[in-house]
Parts: structure tokens; C-alpha cells; sequence
């Protein structure tokens, strides 16, 4: 059998990506991705299709959120079987959350997702925008056996391909923007492009792919700090209809042992919260029992957030939550990795 090129659908959201420079004002201006082939000519030596689609009024990704999440993975939906692969421009600020929460959403996702944003904008002369959009677009139209490599959500940045659910920024300068410290690259780009092949996620390839779309933002973020005080913490957890908190604890997932800060997590569990452990430390593991100050977390009933990275359990809280799963199995399921997000 023979098949055609793979075709591939640039989903515009927004950020410094879709920007051009007016080089007489200096001003920033939207760049038209309609027109995408012709702005970018090198774009058509790659071995794909590609259209676009564009946000009717694309977005800072400071002002992303769950709804627009839901955006995303519906025109996703609505493309699936018509497309082998997705591209999304995004900005790079909350880029980590949007893939992550996507990656949770599309269940069973048996095609690429490939989020990609860049430093410049698209129109400025040392822009890492054209590497960054060649190569993702390159990626996602990488088949073998007419089967798509990439069976996940990723992210791409300065030549590296990421897990998305592993990612964190980093760096708000550098072109090298994002890091995934606990889970290898899936691909590299140099001269070649490497495929990882060992740490692709391998999906259920059995089971029809379906988007989640609840969410429950119900939640809060809470970073410890020496000096922390009680009347903040008592404050954060009495937050009406406040259903889960991340924490972020210190080290491998150790926290202060005052008797107030016990207290205050003893009652938050009893009225049926659910508190995750997560490091501050951007690589790492939590391994709640390795310290005394541990230890008690663990007796308390705490959830390991494991390795996973703080934008990783934000969007899975905020996913487990709106799947209405039960508190038997909540911290069960929370500390099993469901897209490769955990070690
Ligand atoms: N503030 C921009 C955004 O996240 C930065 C970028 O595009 O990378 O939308």
C-alpha cells in the first residue's frame, strides 16, 4: 500500500513565535500564517503537507488556562483522523503547562503533538523561530512504516526534543529556553536528526484514542521557604472548596516538622484534601521516608509527586480532580504515571 506525504496541522496560539518585526517602526506586528509557505519558502522542501490554524485572537501564553486547553485538544479532536500530525506555537512562559495538560487530555494519542515556540520573533534576523518551526514540523512528520515515530505530546526547543509532561523552562534569555532533567531527549538535532528510540512512549495502540476535557482548578501551589507562616498556610488551606494542593517541599521531599505545619496538613487530609509532595529542586525525586521530616509526611498520607515536575502535577491534580476519581484510589492512580510523566 501506498500513502501519500504526511500532512501535518500548525495550530497557532500565540507568543513571540507569530511575530514579525517592522523593521522601519520596530514595532512587533502578527505574523500571517495563511500565508506561511511563501513567508517561509524553505518550508516546502520538507517531505509533508502542512495547514494552518490560527487562534482568532492569539493569546500571551501568560494569559493561558484551562479553557484554552480544552481549545487545543478539540481542534485536535476535530482533526485527528484528517491529520498524521499536530504542531502548536505557543509561548514559551506557560508553554510546560499547556503540553502537559494535553498530554493528560488525549488519552491514547497514537500521532504526534509537538509544541514548539522560539525566543524571537518569527521575523527577526537572529530569530530561533524558522529552527525551531522547521524541525518541529519535521518531527511530526517523521513515519516508519507509514506509522508515525512520535506517539506523544512533545515539546521542541533548540534542537531538542522533550518529553512535554518533563519539561520546565528555565531560562528566559537563552534560546536553550527548556530542560527536562529527569527524563531523557526523544530526539536530538544536529547534522541528523537522532530518534531516541528506547524512550518514545509506546501507547496503547489497541484502545480509541479520547479526549478528556474536565478540569478542576479547585487547587494551589504552595512553595515552602524557611520563615513560612502559619496564619499563610491556615489562610491558603481554608480556601473555599480548595480540593488539592502541590506541595513544594525541599530536597528529596522534606518539609519543617513544627507541630503547626503537621496540624494544618493532618486537617487538611481528614477534610478529604489531597496534598502532593514535589520537589523545589528542578532535577530529582521525592522519596518520602529517606528523612525523619519525610517520614511523618508519609505516615500523614501525603502523595509523592515522585519526579515529576511542578507543571506536570499541577495539570494532573487539576485532571484526576475533574475525573471525579474516587479518594480510595486518588493517591494510588496520582502516583502511577499515566503519559511517562513519572519515573
Ligand atoms: N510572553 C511570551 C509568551 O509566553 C513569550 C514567548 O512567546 O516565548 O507568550
Amino acid at each position: 500500500m501506498t500513502k501519500s506525504r504526511p500532512n501535518i496541522l500548525l495550530i497557532y496560539t500565540g507568543g513571540t513565535i507569530g511575530m514579525v518585526k517592522d523593521f522601519e517602526t520596530g514595532a512587533l506586528k502578527a505574523f500571517d500564517f495563511k500565508n506561511l509557505l511563501d513567508r517561509i519558502p524553505e518550508l516546502k522542501h520538507l517531505d509533508c503537507d502542512i495547514e494552518t490554524f490560527s487562534f482568532a485572537e492569539p493569546i500571551d501564553s501568560s494569559n493561558m488556562n484551562p479553557k484554552y486547553w480544552v481549545e487545543i485538544a478539540e481542534i485536535i479532536e476535530s482533526n485527528y483522523n484528517l491529520f498524521d500530525g499536530f504542531v502548536v506555537l505557543h509561548g514559551s512562559d506557560t508553554m510546560s503547562y499547556t503540553a502537559s495538560a494535553l498530554s493528560f487530555m488525549l488519552e491514547h494519542l497514537a500521532k504526534p503533538v509537538v509544541f514548539t515556540g522560539s525566543q524571537l520573533p518569527i521575523g527577526d534576523l537572529r530569530t530561533d523561530a524558522k529552527e525551531n518551526l522547521i524541525t518541529s514540523i519535521h518531527v511530526a512528520s517523521l513515519q516508519h512504516f507509514n506509522e508515525p515515530v512520535i506517539k506523544e505530546v512533545t515539546l521542541y526547543f533548540e534542537y531538542k526534543l522533550y518529553r512535554a509532561n518533563r519539561t520546565t523552562k528555565i531560562n528566559a534569555e537563552h534560546f536553550e529556553a527548556f530542560a527536562s532533567l529527569n527524563y531523557p531527549d526523544l530526539v536530538t538535532s544536529g547534522v541528523h536528526l537522532k530518534v531516541n528510540t528506547d524512550y518514545l512512549f509506546k501507547p496503547n495502540t489497541k484502545k480509541r484514542f479520547k479526549v478528556n476535557k474536565n478540569f478542576d482548578t479547585n487547587i494551589a501551589l504552595v512553595k515552602l521557604y524557611p520563615g513560612i507562616s502559619e496564619a499563610l498556610l491556615r489562610a491558603v488551606f481554608s480556601t473555599f472548596g480548595l480540593k488539592g494542593v502541590i506541595l513544594e517541599s525541599y530536597g528529596a521531599g522534606n518539609c519543617t516538622t513544627e507541630t503547626w505545619f503537621l496540624n494544618i496538613l493532618k486537617e487538611a487530609i481528614l477534610n478529604g484534601i489531597q496534598i502532593i509532595n514535589v520537589t523545589q529542586c528542578s532535577g530529582g525525586s521525592v522519596l518520602m521516608g529517606q528523612y525523619q521530616s519525610s517520614e511523618l509526611l508519609l505516615k500523614l498520607g501525603i502523595i509523592s509527586g515522585k519526579d515529576m515536575t511542578t507543571e506536570a502535577a499541577v495539570c494532573k491534580l487539576m485532571y484526576l480532580l475533574g475525573q471525579n476519581v474516587s479518594s480510595k484510589v486518588f493517591k494510588t492512580i496520582y502516583e502511577t504515571s499515566l503519559r511517562g510523566e513519572l519515573t
